[in-house]
């Protein structure tokens, strides 16, 4: 039987090559590679300075350092993410404030930012995630955020590459604080472990570049290359280690050469799957801009319309025994144990996060998918939800 992972990474450009020029040139830690990919990243999505990192987690947690959460801090974070989002408040001794997202995208909007803002004064930061790869509002709510003294921090985990609405300007050439993005092997584009810190903030860069190696003064290469006392430096801050390897960075630089093409080739599978999946009556499709080419298509989440023939548990466990891998994103924060407890969080005040963790689905999206597996996804999707509804007793 056809069997359709839910995703398969892509190495088969110059990663190798790369690879093998780090291991030979005897420095496998942050060096050329990474200061190259830093180079060639900011040049992307138009960002004044990209700062690698070793994750998307640690790219976060500078960001929210950096901006000045601290113990007691409130920071707004959409229940509708992954804990990551969250979990780097809680490292600086922030209290994270949970929000309901939209019913429809997925994300925040400048409404529920407003209203969080009036139910929650004071607070110190929001997490904007792009969730899927689609872009939030970042120009509204921003201006939101700005007029009150909040920082934005985005998490493009998915949203690489993504334009802002309008198609004007990439994701992380805007106006947050911060925007960090995800490296991690089943994103858009990988080193395995790795991410990406960017902003147009000149202090803000500093501060986050200092905090990336342990609070010194001197970054590790320009001592290594330093002719006068390279073994000369300070610690001003009691920092962390999240600096990119050139190992990785070596797989990120070939992988970002073939951005374009990878993006493409999602944007071609999602118009096919809309094609075929569209007019079946128990689906919703994923929200998408007139330009289908703004989204980064991370995911590809469908939902099942309440009367569905099929559920959700039962979706899943059909299409795995076809062959077909699939993924929910996500549960939400508010059901997790530890945020649960630490945020008292109801599911009612969450309807719309709770719709889309009871409904929705991702199917497999990546850019080697053949026509052939694409069309085994569809057909077996189309026949699980072929059957009539049954009515229910009770439904007049
Ligand atoms: C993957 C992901 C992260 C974490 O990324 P890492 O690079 O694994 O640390 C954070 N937020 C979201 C929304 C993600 O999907």
């Amino acid at each position: 039987m056809r069997q359709v992972p839910f995703f398969r990474v892509d190495c088969g450009g110059n990663e190798l090559r790369y690879v093998e020029e780090v291991l030979r040139s005897g420095w496998l830690t942050t060096a050329r590679f990474a200061a190259r990919l830093e180079e060639e990243f900011a040049r992307k999505v138009g960002a004044k300075h990209a700062i690698a990192v070793n994750s998307c987690t640690s790219a976060l947690h500078l960001a929210a350092e950096a901006v000045g959460v601290g113990p007691g801090d409130r920071v707004l974070v959409p229940s509708l993410t992954f804990t990551a989002t969250a979990e780097v408040v809680r490292y600086l001794g922030g209290e994270v404030v949970l929000c309901d997202v939209d019913s429809r995208t997925g994300l925040l909007t400048p409404e529920i930012v407003d209203r969080s803002i009036a139910a929650h004064p004071g607070l110190k930061a929001v997490m904007l995630v792009h969730f899927a790869g689609l872009a939030a509002d970042l120009e509204a709510i921003a201006g939101i955020c700005r007029a009150r003294g909040i920082a934005v921090i985005e998490d493009a985990a998915h949203a690489f590459p993504t334009r802002y609405p309008g198609g004007r300007v990439s994701v992380g050439a805007g106006s947050s604080s911060f925007c960090c993005f995800s490296f991690y092997a089943n994103k858009t584009m990988t080193t395995g472990e790795g991410g990406m810190l960017v902003t147009a903030d000149d202090a803000l860069a500093a501060r986050a570049r200092l905090m990336r190696l342990h609070g010194i003064d001197r970054d590790v290469w320009a001592r290594f290359t330093d002719p006068r006392r390279g073994w000369m430096y300070d610690v001003v801050a009691p920092g962390f280690k999240y600096n990119m390897p050139d190992l990785n960075a070596a797989v990120g630089l070939a992988q970002l050469e073939r951005a374009d093409e990878f993006h493409l080739a999602r944007v071609r599978l999602v118009g096919r799957y809309l094609e075929r999946l569209a007019s079946c009556p128990f689906l919703v499709m994923p929200s998408s801009p007139d330009d289908a080419r703004e989204h980064a298509w991370h995911l590809f989440a469908v939902r099942l319309g309440e009367d569905a023939p099929i559920d959700r548990d039962g979706f899943i466990r059909a299409l795995g025994e076809a062959g077909v891998g699939t993924s929910v994103h996500y549960r939400p924060l508010h059901r997790m144990k530890y945020w649960a407890e630490r945020c008292g969080a109801e599911a009612e005040s969450f309807p719309n996060a709770e719709r889309w963790w009871n409904r929705t689905v991702s199917l497999p999206l990546f850019p080697g998918m053949s026509d052939e597996d694409h069309d085994h996804v569809c057909d077996t999707v189309l026949g699980l939800l072929s059957a009539r509804p049954t009515a229910t007793a009770g439904r007049s």
